[in-house]
C-alpha cells in the first residue's frame, strides 16, 4: 500500500507522461493547490479501514481550482476555487439520503478511500459534493477546514448545548473545534497525553479553561466530551469525567477496543455516540461560520513529494495542528 502511494505520487509528478483524467457527467477536473493530511489517511494506509479502492491516491481535504468541466457540470466556472471533502458521492435515494442523513448512506463513496483523493496535482470530483470556500483563507490554510473542521463541527453539534466541553486528543480537529466552542461561549477542558506539556500550553493559549492529562479529572464535571484520539480507553475515562445526562462523542473513524466498564459510569442517562462522515449541510454551515469567528488553522506545509514524511510526522505526533501538502 505504501509503495503504491509512492508510485502514484511519482506518476503524478510526471505530468507530461500521465494523461490527466477527464471529468465525467456532472464532474469537474480540479487542479489541486493544497491537500491536508488527516489521521484517517493513516488508518487507510495501515489497513484499519477495510476495502479501499486500490491502487489509491490518499487525501480528502483538497483545495484547488476548477480546470475543466465535464458534460452537464454547471455549478462552477473554470478557475473557481473549490474544496473537496471526505464525502464524495451518495446515492440520493436511500432512507438515509432522504432524511437528511446522507453521511450514513450505505452506498456513499469517500474521497481518498473509495475514490481517488488529493495527494496529486489533479483530481476529478462530483461537483455536487464540492464546496465554494471563503476567500479569506489561502489554499493551505483552508485545507484543514475540510475534514478537521467539518467533522469537528459535526461532533460539536452532537455535543448539544453543553457548557463544559471536554476535548480528548488535541490535534488538528480539536484545535478548530475549540475555537468554535469558545466563540459559542462554552468552557473548554483540554485533555492530552500524559506529560505533553507543549500541547497543553497550546490549548491554554487558545483559551482552554483547564488542561490536563486524559486520565485526570477536570475541576468541574463535563456536560459533554468529544474524543478525537483513536484510543478506546478514553471512553470510560471521559464518562467518569462527565456529569449526569452528559454525552461522550467519539469523533474518529477508527478506535482501539473500548475496555469493559461498570454500568455506574453510564448510569444517570449518560450517552456514548459516534460521529460518522459529514453531510453537505454540515459543510455549508461550518464554512459560513469559520471566517466569521475567524477560525485560524495551524498548519505545517510539505511539498507533495514529502507526503510520506508528513504522514510519518503525523503518526509520531511531531507537530501541532495540521500537515498540508502543497502541489506547486
Ligand atoms: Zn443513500
Ligand atoms: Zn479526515
Amino acid at each position: 500500500m505504501r509503495a503504491m502511494v509512492l508510485n502514484r505520487q511519482r506518476e503524478a509528478l510526471r505530468e507530461e507522461d500521465v494523461p490527466q483524467p477527464s471529468p465525467g457527467s456532472g464532474q469537474v477536473l480540479v487542479r489541486i493547490g493544497a491537500c491536508a493530511v488527516c489521521r484517517t489517511d493513516l488508518h487507510v494506509l495501515d489497513g484499519d479501514l477495510k476495502n479501499p479502492k486500490l491502487p489509491l491516491i490518499l487525501g480528502h481535504e483538497i483545495v484547488g481550482e476548477v480546470a475543466e468541466l465535464g458534460p452537464g457540470a454547471a455549478r462552477f466556472k473554470l478557475g473557481d476555487r473549490v474544496g473537496i471533502p471526505w464525502l464524495g458521492w451518495t446515492c440520493g435515494h436511500c432512507r438515509y439520503c432522504l432524511s437528511g442523513r446522507e453521511n450514513l448512506c450505505e452506498k456513499a463513496r469517500f474521497t481518498g478511500y473509495t475514490l481517488d483523493g488529493g495527494y496529486a496535482e489533479f483530481t476529478v470530483a462530483d461537483e455536487r459534493f464540492c464546496f465554494p470556500l471563503p476567500s479569506s483563507y489561502s489554499d493551505a490554510a483552508a485545507a484543514p477546514l475540510l475534514c478537521a473542521g467539518l467533522i469537528g463541527y459535526r461532533c460539536l453539534r452532537k455535543a448539544g448545548d453543553a457548557r463544559n466541553l471536554g476535548i480528548y486528543g488535541f490535534g488538528g480537529a480539536a484545535d478548530i473545534v475549540a475555537q468554535v466552542a469558545l466563540h459559542e461561549g462554552r468552557k473548554v477542558f483540554a485533555f492530552t497525553r500524559q506529560g505533553d506539556t507543549a500541547t497543553q500550553q497550546f490549548a491554554k493559549s487558545l483559551g482552554a479553561a483547564w488542561v490536563g492529562s486524559s486520565d485526570s479529572q477536570p475541576p468541574e464535571p463535563l456536560d459533554a466530551a468529544i474524543i478525537f484520539a483513536p484510543a478506546g480507553e478514553l471512553v470510560p475515562q471521559a464518562l467518569i469525567a462527565t456529569a449526569r445526562g452528559g454525552c461522550v462523542v467519539c469523533g474518529g473513524i477508527h478506535m482501539s477496543e473500548i475496555p469493559a466498564f461498570s454500568y455506574d459510569i453510564l448510569w444517570q442517562e449518560r450517552t456514548v455516540c459516534s460521529v460518522a462522515n459529514l453531510t453537505r449541510g454540515d459543510g455549508d454551515a461550518f464554512l459560513a461560520l469559520a471566517p466569521k469567528i475567524p477560525v485560524r488553522t495551524q498548519i505545517r506545509t510539505f511539498p507533495l513529494q514529502e507526503a510520506n514524511v508528513a504522514l510519518a510526522q503525523l503518526r509520531a505526533g511531531a507537530f501541532r495542528g495540521s500537515a498540508v501538502l502543497l502541489m506547486r
